[in-house]
């Protein structure tokens, strides 16, 4: 079926959430689609194929590049140039109609409201914060808002135009305290890892035990409905998984949380996402 066989002989084989190795193959892509950020890989070298697994149901994206080594530095200046504080204006500017981050934050706010929380003063730590716009947001509702990014610029930019409480440069990974959080959340970020059944996991650690996790994911199996793969940007390179309702169960499952609230949406700017309210998983009750 394939003719470049040096190539899929490196290619990972097994899901990235379950490592289930029965893989039904989607697509096999051989051209950076139009709309993909341009990574720098050579055309005659560019290949991915769009793996379904049959076990937990999401759609791997499998290749040889690393682009978790990518987001150490590099990620922002290729996305977002070098101006983060105009390009964060810009996007906080942005009217409640066309903006995701606020549409975002009035979940956040409905979801608390629901629960009987009061936002004034609870810890909201941001996984993957990037430009910060979503805890600029949130900030405004008297939540403390805390960050972790591999990113420097994004981390000194936090701190300094955002005014977090705390932030931590590195891999969530790698951080370590026994602090807890009242709200952690991965907007569009566990996508972006080959691993995120640890990182969801280590996040439960973390929280406090009234506490929960917000997650955005890209909705691949509604972006596939009425659309060609390829023209997706759910579907592009820097995503290694793109998920359905039932992957994202799965997700938390493996990661011993529980969803509360799980829905799938086209936001504003027309993304496909599944966004989800999870908890850690309460013991059960044996019988
Ligand atoms: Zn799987």
């Amino acid at each position: 079926m394939d003719s470049n066989k040096t190539n899929c002989a490196s290619m990972k084989q097994a899901c990235y959430l379950c490592n289930c190795e029965e893989l039904r193959p989607v697509e096999v892509i051989r051209k950076r689609p139009a709309l993909e950020t341009d990574f720098g890989i050579k055309p005659s070298a560019y290949l991915r194929r769009i793996m379904l697994c049959n076990s937990c149901g999401v759609y791997n994206n499998l290749h040889t590049y690393d682009f978790e080594k990518m987001y150490f530095g590099k990620y922002n200046k290729d996305t977002y140039d070098s101006s983060i504080l105009a390009r964060y204006n810009a996007i906080m500017n942005l009217p409640s109609e066309r903006s995701d981050n606020k549409a975002r934050v009035k979940r956040l706010v409905d979801f608390c409201g629901e629960r009987g929380l009061k936002l004034k003063g609870l810890n909201v730590l941001d996984v993957g914060s990037g430009l910060s716009v979503f805890l600029g947001e949130f900030l405004k509702y008297g939540v403390k808002g805390y960050c972790i990014d591999p990113d420097p610029m994004s981390i000194e930019h936090a701190v300094r135009n955002v005014k977090v409480s705390g932030a931590f440069r590195g891999s969530f990974m790698e951080y370590e305290s026994g602090f807890k959080f009242d709200i952690i959340t991965f907007n569009k970020v566990l996508e972006h890892v080959t691993d995120p059944v640890s990182l969801l996991r280590k996040a439960g650690g973390h929280l406090k035990k009234s506490g929960f996790i917000y997650i955005e994911l890209p909705d691949g199996e509604a972006a596939l409905r009425n659309n060609v793969l390829t023209d997706r940007e759910e579907f592009f390179i820097e995503h290694y998984t793109i998920f359905s309702k039932r992957s994202v169960r799965g997700l938390s499952e493996l990661a011993s949380l529980s969803a509360i609230k799980s829905e799938s949406i086209i936001e504003k700017s027309g993304k496909y996402t599944i966004f989800s309210f999870v908890e850690k998983r309460h013991p059960l009750i044996s019988g």
